[in-house]
């Protein structure tokens, strides 16, 4: 018997809503097949109906009857943080953690220290920067997460926010809201995202997937990745290559950020790099917030260098009331909503079963969804996480 520790973001304040009738749409879109062919998880069976709730407390990610009828304990908190959260206190015995990007439960050195029969630590979602990943190989932990689950999710919410600054989509709706009518007031910063140069830091699944939702808005755009992409794939969206970020930013009006937090990216977009851009340079961040230097960028709004800033990505998370991000000027942030929309959260509740139902039969993971094993980086891991990965084809 394994104790299965899960680490879920609180109920909605008002209860956890009854599905359907309180739901906004009775069914979600059903899926097989991701853009690169890969499939969407296959476990043996779910628990839940697709659009239901479930990456917070109550929802248990649909896991509860599965993981009781095989004979395991499943512990489901949301406090997370401190010396006397309750993460501290159940990962001492803990099997399994499941933490989810969006209410991570940071695995330090010293929490791993303390989990003594912790083998396998699962990323609902992507992006496993929340564990530590040398002290996870230095104990032999095996880090999966359900690589592509919320790719394209969050790839939308990109988009959107792309458009959201560009277009300057917040200050007009307030305007609307609010009962006003002055349009010289409401376009006073709106431009027209058509023409412009758009630079995308990072290629991977979410990046690809930004290139080709935006390409059909008549856009330049750019990109740079420790992989260079196929030629093919560069001359089909007409898209300019640049060696590394620092070229890359010199030539764009809106920047998107792709890349996973590591020891390269953390910090990455500071005040040198930022000054390097087009004055009114936008930028949208849903990769992670440690990746800017969060003084640096109000600093950049304030002096206008940048003409917006978006993202959902903060550090910590969740931000203080007093995150200045949240206050700062012509910025259209959400908290960290892109890859937890309902359809997402199918997706990744259905992929942690998957990932489970194999670590319990003692099955391989799929190499897509390991990060590290066996004490070093391992597929996904190896290509997008290692520091030193040899140039391969880009997944
Ligand atoms: P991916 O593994 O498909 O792509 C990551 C890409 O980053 C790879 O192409 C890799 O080569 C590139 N890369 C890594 N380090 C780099 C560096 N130093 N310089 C240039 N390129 C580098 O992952 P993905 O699905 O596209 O997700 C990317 C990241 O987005 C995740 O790691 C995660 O941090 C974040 N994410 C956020 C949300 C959200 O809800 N906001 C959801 C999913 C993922």
């Amino acid at each position: 018997m394994a104790k299965v520790l899960l680490v879920l973001y609180p109920d909605p304040v008002n209860g956890y809503p009854v599905f359907p009738k309180d739901y906004a749409r009775d069914t979600v879109p059903a899926l097989t097949d991701y853009p690169n062919g890969q499939t969407l998880p296959t476990p043996e069976a779910i628990d839940f109906t697709p659009g239901e709730l479930l990456g917070s407390v109550s929802g248990e990610l649909g896991l509860r009857s599965y993981l009781e009828a095989a004979g395991h304990e499943l512990v489901v908190i949301s406090d997370k943080d401190g010396v006397d959260s309750d993460f501290d206190r159940e990962l001492v015995d803990a099997d399994v953690i499941i933490s989810q990007p969006f209410w991570p439960a940071y695995l330090t050195p010293e929490r791993i220290e303390k989990a003594k029969n912790l083998k396998i630590a699962i990323t609902a979602g992507i992006g496993s920067d929340h564990v530590d990943l040398n002290a996870a190989n230095e104990h032999g932990i095996t880090v999966a997460e359900v690589t592509y689950s919320n790719s394209l999710a969050v790839a939308e919410h990109t988009v959107m926010q792309v458009l959201v600054l560009v277009r300057d989509f917040v200050r007009q709706h307030r305007i609307a809201v609010e009962g006003g009518w002055n349009i010289a007031d409401a376009v006073e910063r709106s431009y027209d995202l058509e023409g412009m140069d758009v630079g995308i830091f990072a290629a991977g699944r979410i990046g690809r997937a930004v290139i080709e939702r935006l390409a059909p808005f008549g856009v330049h755009l750019h990109y740079t990745d420790r992989f260079r992409l196929p030629a093919e794939y560069e001359e089909k969206y007409n898209l300019v290559f640049h060696e590394n970020i620092q070229e890359l930013v010199k030539n764009i009006d809106v920047l998107t950020v792709h890349a996973p937090l590591t020891e390269e990216t953390a910090g990455l977009l500071d005040g040198e790099l930022l000054s390097t851009m087009r004055r009114g340079a936008y930028i949208v961040n849903p990769a992670r917030g440690a990746i800017a230097d969060r003084d640096a960028i109000v600093r950049a709004l304030e002096s206008g260098q940048l003409a917006g800033y978006a993202g959902d990505v903060w550090a910590p998370q969740p931000a203080p009331a007093d995150h200045p991000w949240r206050s700062m000027p012509n910025n259209a942030m959400t908290t960290h909503t892109s890859g937890t929309s309902l359809p997402a959260q199918a997706k990744y509740a259905a992929g942690t079963r998957e990932i489970l139902e194999d670590f319990f039969s003692g099955r391989p993971l799929r190499p897509e969804y390991l990060i590290v094993e066996g004490g070093a980086y391992a597929g996904t891991g190896a290509h997008s996480y290692a520091k030193q990965a040899e140039p391969a084809e880009a997944q």
